[in-house]
């Protein structure tokens, strides 16, 4: 079957959706999307969106904790533009009758770490939820828009020229591939912790976008940057995913301390539990391996049990039906791969290095995370470059009229695929990211993660052959080529900085440069 529309959206989560609601005033757009239209990252952040809204506090302010928190390694320009226009498209996001928290008919604003002013916009601990309902329905109400769930993004099309045209997709509800040209595709993809054992993403997050963008010949940067978030709930996953418990309960007066009641932060960074979150998830790692244990508590008993309630009821409850009270008791928790800030390489416009393929949210590297994400920066960066890429795309097209010329897609469909077979290979993937890519990480682990990975697309192929298909087969095909990518990029990088700690390179090199892979 073959289609036709303007615009292709990747995705159903914040970038994709904000992408599609802005050209959808003038084009015609289709978001495909490869599960339920709300199955996204997205849907799970909790703490908020952070723009410079409150009376104390300016873009200036904003842009230097980002800076600070990126450690060196940030795009200025693309953090500025960043600071700048969000406040702006956080306001225009409440106009969509986004339920955002307010006291006194203004934001309520919360605080995260490495934040110095209190910017966190939020609906209660549902932040995420809010924002992909409030996004959904008004992209749903769009004529001009539709979304079509349960179609899977297998490649981006490429004609002789270089040029993308379109998309092949895989329709899981009727069995069938799918053609679709368009004039420009957006990349919206989300992230790729999937990839790691422990993480608090949901299964939708294996890295498909890098895996085509690669694919297809666009440059992928700072891949070796995964944000392991400090603080998971110990011993409990739903549906995989680790619980996240959410930064801005130590915002709010969470303490980090040891079973035995030692706050240990304090010997780790000034700013203890407010450090940033590449600080606080190595010291938990730290104190974890030392003293081998199982977890660190997070302590919340500074916090009146009614100010829990009202500002995390969704953490509340989730820990309640996990049997722990959390307005009584202290929570057990453990790092968890959380965020990818590398992805594939932008300009300040959301266009990749292929004519016609754009990419912004988690998928996309537009530096303004340097080497390291400050907390509630993501939601922010999706919104404000999904919407430069749709003034960009708009733009793009009146100057470059498309020229395809057709490339036959060929794939064969395997509908009778092992599931347990793809499980356990999926499984060794996540472990050997996990050990190999984690936290902490030295050269020959890394290389020998690499090697790992090298048999696991061997049994892949022996038991699949390239050009069989189904959406399991293909996921774990991105999985095992992105998890290459990041132990690469990491291999490049002979210091440690922000997020990437390396044993054998424990210091920062004077001056900071990108990780860029090409594709050959
Ligand atoms: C638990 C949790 C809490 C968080 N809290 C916060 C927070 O408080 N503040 C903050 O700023 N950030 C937070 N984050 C990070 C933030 O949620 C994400 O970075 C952001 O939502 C990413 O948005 P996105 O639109 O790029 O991708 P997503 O929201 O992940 O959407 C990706 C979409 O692409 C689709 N897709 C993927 N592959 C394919 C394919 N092959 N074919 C078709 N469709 C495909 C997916 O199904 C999904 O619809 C949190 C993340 C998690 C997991």
């Amino acid at each position: 079957m073959q289609l036709e529309t303007d615009y292709i959206v990747v995705g159903s989560g914040i970038a994709g959706l904000w992408f599609a609601y802005t050209v959808s005033k003038t084009s015609k757009v289709m978001v495909l999307t490869k599960k339920g239209d709300s199955d996204s990252n997205t849907n799970y952040a909790q703490g908020g969106i952070a723009a410079a809204v409150g009376s104390d506090d300016s873009p200036r302010l904003h842009l230097e904790d980002t800076l600070n928190a990126g450690n060196g390694l940030c795009d200025i320009e693309a953090s500025r533009i960043m600071v700048e226009e969000g406040p702006g498209l956080v306001r225009a996001l409440k106009k969509l009758h986004i339920d955002f928290s307010t006291k006194a008919g203004a934001f309520e604003l919360g605080i995260e770490g490495g934040h110095s002013k209190r910017r966190v916009v939020h609906a209660a601990d549902t932040t995420g939820q809010a924002v992909e309902n409030g996004l959904l329905g008004t992209v749903r109400s769009s004529r001009n828009a539709t979304i079509m769930e349960q179609f899977f993004v297998i490649d981006l099309l490429i004609d002789d020229s270089g040029q993308c045209y379109g998309v092949i997709a895989f329709n899981r509800e009727d069995n069938m591939f799918v053609e679709i040209h368009a004039k420009a595709i957006m990349l919206a993809s989300g992230g790729l912790c999937w990839l790691y054992e422990h993480t608090t993403n949901p299964r939708i997050a294996t890295g498909d976008g890098v895996a085509m963008a690669w694919r297809a010949g666009c440059e992928a940067r700072d891949l070796e940057f995964v944000q392991f978030h400090p603080t998971s709930l110990f011993g409990a996953t739903i549906d995989g995913r680790a619980f996240l418990i959410s930064e801005a309960v130590r915002g709010e007066g969470g303490i980090l301390k040891t079973p035995d009641g030692e706050r240990f932060m304090t010997r780790y960074h000034k700013d203890a539990e407010m450090a940033p979150r590449d600080v606080v998830a190595r010291s938990i790692y730290n104190e974890l391996r030392t003293r081998r244990l199982d977890y660190v508590l997070l302590d919340l008993s500074s916090i009146p049990s009614e100010r829990i309630l009202e500002r995390f009821p969704m953490i509340a409850e989730t820990c309640r039906r996990f049997g722990l009270d959390i307005t009584k008791e202290p929570i057990p928790v453990v790092p968890a791969a959380h965020y990818s800030v590398g992805g594939i390489k932008t300009d300040l416009w959301g266009r990749t290095s292929v004519k016609g393929i754009y990419a912004s949210g988690e998928c996309a590297n537009t530096g303004v995370h340097g080497a390291n994400r400050l907390a509630s920066n993501s939601l922010l960066e999706a919104l404000v470059f999904a919407n430069r890429a749709a003034m960009a795309t708009l733009e793009d097209n009146g100057r470059n009229p498309l020229k395809i010329s057709k490339i036959p897609f060929q794939c064969c469909l395997k509908s009778i695929e092992d599931p347990s077979l793809i499980n356990s290979l999926a499984s060794s993937l996540r472990q050997t990211m996990w050990r190999f890519a984690g936290i902490v990480r030295s050269v020959s682990e890394m290389e020998r993660g690499r090697a790992r990975i090298a048999e696991l697309v061997k049994e892949l192929d022996a038991l699949y052959p390239q050009g069989t298909f189904s959406p399991a087969i293909q996921e774990l095909r991105n999985m095992l080529l992105v998890g290459d990518l990041i132990l690469q990029s990491a291999l490049k990088r002979k210091e440690s900085r922000g997020l990437h700690y390396v044993e054998e390179y424990p210091s920062v090199l004077p001056e900071a440069g990108h990780t860029i892979l090409k594709p050959d």
